[in-house]
């Protein structure tokens, strides 16, 4: 099969056997990836990665090892996509660790991430996880859509951690991938949102889905310009002056929820998160029911946020492509 890995910061194709199944696991035949700005950082040398990228993926159950008749049933040339952390049961592990059995697989001592850490990616015509990770993609959604679960998952995290509907406005700081979703997710739920951004293309992109707009400059003569106050900020800017920003325009008593995780420390102060009593809270990987219930309801369309699609095997023109100024989601199409 065709794949691409991630060596001495380039992306190499290369070809390799099928990936062979563990009992549990289902290996997927991938139809669709999007490039995620992480997997621009894991081609820059983040996390000193090695392999083969790529999580954000819609894909074809094709085989499953050491199942019932009823699940092979329920699960073969099914459309699928897949939750990221692969933990201790998935592993095999005798022992599961303490974050398992406390139910947050997603923080388990001993995970491996789908092209991220230690298991190969959605950068090639197969993959493997766990059954226990694949979700079943209803009809109703089709693949350009249903490749952005995995991003609307982690933005749809922000709904399980903060109690969103007590808030009557929200501030989204960032305007791009991210922080489109999670513009609205929170629009679903709370009466007005406001996203500051520096593009003013992007900002379209934002307010053409009913979302409230400013445009800011992204560096510290915002903390002068930017007088508003909001009782819940979402960080999402991808930049380390995005926290400064976030703590000025957070109210007393207010929550600031970070989900930038750019490579690098942010030059912050920390005193007003003691003078303002701010809550912060980090905000990683989400509920994947909670994000195809989104995109099968209609009430979130990400299809706007396509730039453009590529084949698998112009993967290494997409991601460069995917790094020019401008350009939102990046498809490859296997
Ligand atoms: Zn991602
Ligand atoms: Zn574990």
């Amino acid at each position: 099969m065709l794949s691409f890995r991630v060596e001495n910061r380039k992306l190499k194709a290369t070809s390799r056997p099928r990936p062979k199944l563990r009992p549990g696991w289902a290996r997927v035949r991938v139809r669709f990836v999007g490039i995620c700005n992480t997997d621009v950082e894991l081609l820059h040398g983040y996390y000193n990665f090695r392999g083969v990228p790529g999580h954000e993926f819609v894909g074809t159950v094709e085989e499953l090892r050491g199942v019932s008749a009823a699940q092979k049933k329920k699960w073969l040339g099914r459309r699928v996509c897949g939750e990221i952390n692969i933990s201790c049961r998935a592993l095999g592990r005798r022992h599961v660790c303490n974050f398992c059995r406390r139910g947050l697989k997603t923080h388990c001592a001993h995970r491996t991430v789908l092209g991220i850490i230690g298991h190969p990616g959605a950068y090639a015509e197969y993959l493997t996880l766990p059954m226990e990770n694949l979700h079943i993609v209803p009809d109703g959604i089709r693949d350009e859509k249903a490749v952005f679960v995995e991003p609307l998952a982690a933005a749809c995290e922000i709904l399980q951690q903060v109690d969103v509907g007590k808030f009557r406005e929200a501030a989204v700081l960032g305007d791009g991938k991210l922080a489109q979703l999670i513009a609205r997710v929170l629009e679903t739920a709370v009466p007005r949102v406001v996203m500051y951004g520096k593009h003013e293309k992007k900002l379209g992109l934002a307010r053409r889905a009913g979302i409230q707009t400013k445009k800011v400059r992204g560096d510290a003569s915002d903390l002068r310009r930017v007088k508003e106050n909001f009782p819940l900020v979402v960080e999402a800017t991808g930049s380390p002056n995005g926290l400064a920003l976030a703590q000025h325009i957070t109210e007393p008593r207010g929550t600031i929820v970070v989900k930038s995780t750019f490579h690098g420390t942010a030059p912050v102060e920390t005193w007003p998160i003691v003078v303002k009593e701010i809550t912060v809270v980090g905000s990683r990987c989400g509920p994947f029911a909670k994000a195809i219930a989104l995109l099968r309801s209609g009430k979130i369309d990400p299809l706007p946020l396509v730039t453009r699609i590529f084949s698998l095997a112009s993967a290494r023109e997409a991601i460069g492509y995917a790094q020019q100024p401008g350009v939102m989601k990046v498809l490859l199409k296997t």
